[in-house]
This record gives structure tokens, sequence and C-alpha cells, in this order.
């Protein structure tokens, strides 16, 4: 095994060309990155190896499952690189910006709209469920839309990495803690279930415009997300449905026992139906 890694030091210079950041997050910065044999355009994600303090090879297995996920909802991983100091993950380049960026700019938005985007990000991680991977940050930052052109897919990125940081590095690392599952901040044990509570808090955000959960005080933060204290404030929730309503009140739920699961979501009316209003909220 030793031997194989060996192989791969230096290797990602060989058969790429890193151009410019695309982006950047607590511990690892996303290149532009060239096929050299073919021109062909990836992403590459260089990770300090000194973030991950001896956990590289949780973080090996992890990418072995990431490698297998193959879903037109997830960002594709293509193969992992490392040299001394940094890991390298290749993956598919998205170039449709993130989810909220959009919405602010398209300037109108149904719950119709906001029900599809909930819908491909239901689809995708009972995906990932299905296969045994948790991805524990979901927030709008990680959803991508695949390219710029209207119909364009939501993808999910940055999956699986965060499980290798304890609650209080994720509390810490996460500049807003905002989507993070009562249970984490607790301290207990926790699974799949964190991601619904996160998909609960993204669909409140679509269809109102602002968080569920505000305080620039971290420590009443973390107080009002593990009791649960969100409102569906009048007048900005005046006009929604009650199906997205209840859709919300189901993800979010303190209990992780008594949370909607992806595939209770994905039966859900708000989901599945037609009562999602097509009026214009925000
Ligand atoms: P981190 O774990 O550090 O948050 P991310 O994987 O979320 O890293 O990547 C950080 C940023 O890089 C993203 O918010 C996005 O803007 C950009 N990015 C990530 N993956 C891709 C990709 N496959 N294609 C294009 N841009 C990407
Ligand atoms: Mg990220």
């Amino acid at each position: 095994k030793k031997e194989s890694k060996k192989k791969d030091v230096e290797k990602i210079s060989k058969k790429y060309e890193l151009k410019e950041v695309l982006g950047s997050g607590a511990f690892s910065e996303v290149c532009l990155a060239v096929h050299k044999e073919t021109g062909k355009k990836f992403a590459v994600k260089c990770i300090d190896k000194k973030s991950l303090k001896g956990k590289e090879d949780s973080l090996e297995n992890e990418i072995a499952v990431l490698k297998r996920a193959n879903h037109p909802n997830i960002v594709k991983m293509i193969e992992m690189f490392e040299d001394k100091n940094y890991l390298y993950l290749v993956m598919d380049l998205v170039t449709g910006g993130e989810l909220f960026d959009r919405i602010v700019e398209r300037g109108s938005y149904s719950e119709k709209d906001a029900s599809e985007c909930v819908k491909q990000i239901l689809i995708a991680v009972d995906y990932l469920h299905g296969l045994g991977i948790v991805h524990r940050d979901l927030k709008p930052e990680n959803l991508l839309y695949q390219d710029e052109t209207e119909k364009s897919r939501l993808m999910i990125s940055d999956f699986g990495l965060s499980k290798m940081e304890g609650t209080e590095a994720m509390a810490t690392a996460c500049g807003t803690p905002g989507y993070v599952a009562p249970e984490v901040l607790m301290g207990k044990h926790y699974g799949k279930e964190v991601d619904c509570w996160s998909i609960g808090v993204i669909a409140y955000i679509l269809l109102c415009g602002y968080p569920p959960f505000y305080d620039e005080n971290d420590a009443t933060l973390f107080a009002q997300i593990m009791r649960g204290e969100y409102e569906f404030d009048s007048p900005y929730w005046d006009e929604i449905s009650q199906s997205a309503k209840d859709f919300v009140r189901s993800f979010m739920t303190v209990d992780a026992t008594k949370r909607f699961s992806c595939s209770d979501g994905l039966k859900h009316q708000w989901i599945c139906g037609e009562d999602q209003s097509e009026l214009n909220i925000h």
C-alpha cells in the first residue's frame, strides 16, 4: 500500500496543469486544472495535510467510497494524488455557480422552483445514504449548478470530508453553523439524520429568503438550534402553502428519530404532489 502511495507523489503535475483558484474553504483551495493529454478541464481540491491530523487513512477510505458514487446530481470524483504537504482530489468541473447566487440573480422565485431544487437534493442525498455516506456539511455553498443554462442540474459537492472533523472543528470551521443539526451541537452520536436537518434548513431559506436561526452570539445561536426555536414569521410566510410548512417541520425536527428521511421526503406532497403554489415568493 505504501508503494502505491509513493507512486502518486507529484504525478498530478505530470497529468494536469493547475490553473487559477476557483474557490476556497477552511482547509482547502479548489483550482481549475487542465488535463494535459485531452485539454479537458477539471476542478482540483487541494487539501492541506496538516488539517487532517493523522486521519488520512479514514479520509482514504471515504474517498474510495466517493469514487464509487456515480450520480447525475453528485460532483464526480475522478482520482486522487498526494505529495508531501497536500492531497489533491480531481473532480468534474461545474460552472453554474452556487445555488443562492443564482436565486438572487433571478429575481423571481416560486414554491415550485424551491420544491424542484429540494427534490434534486433529496434524490442525491438519498443515493449517498444508500451507499452509507453521510455528507455532514450540506449548505448552500456546497450546492452548485452544473452549467449556466436555466435548466441546469443542481450538484452536491464537498461531501464526506467533513466527517473527518470533530464537533468542535466543525462548529468553528463553518463561519455559519446555522445548518448543523441539534444532535451534533449536543455532542451526541449522530448519523445520516444530520443531512436531513440541513435539508430542512435549506428548504426554509429557499421559501422565505432568510435563515431559521440567527444570532450574533454563537452560544445563543447554538441554544436556539438545540431547542429547535424557529418560526414561520408573518408576513414572510403568510402566502406559503401549508404543505411547504409541513415539509420544513418534518425535516427540522429536533428528535432525530422522528425526523423525516430523504425517502420520506420524496413521498411528501410538497415534493411529489401538485400543491406548491406558483406565486412569486421573493
Ligand atoms: P471546502 O471543503 O474547503 O469548503 P469545497 O469543496 O466546498 O471546499 O470548495 C470550495 C469552493 O470551490 C466551492 O464553494 C466552489 O465555489 C468551488 N468548487 C468546489 N468544487 C468545484 C467544482 N467541482 N467545480 C467548480 N468549482 C468548484
Ligand atoms: Mg465547501
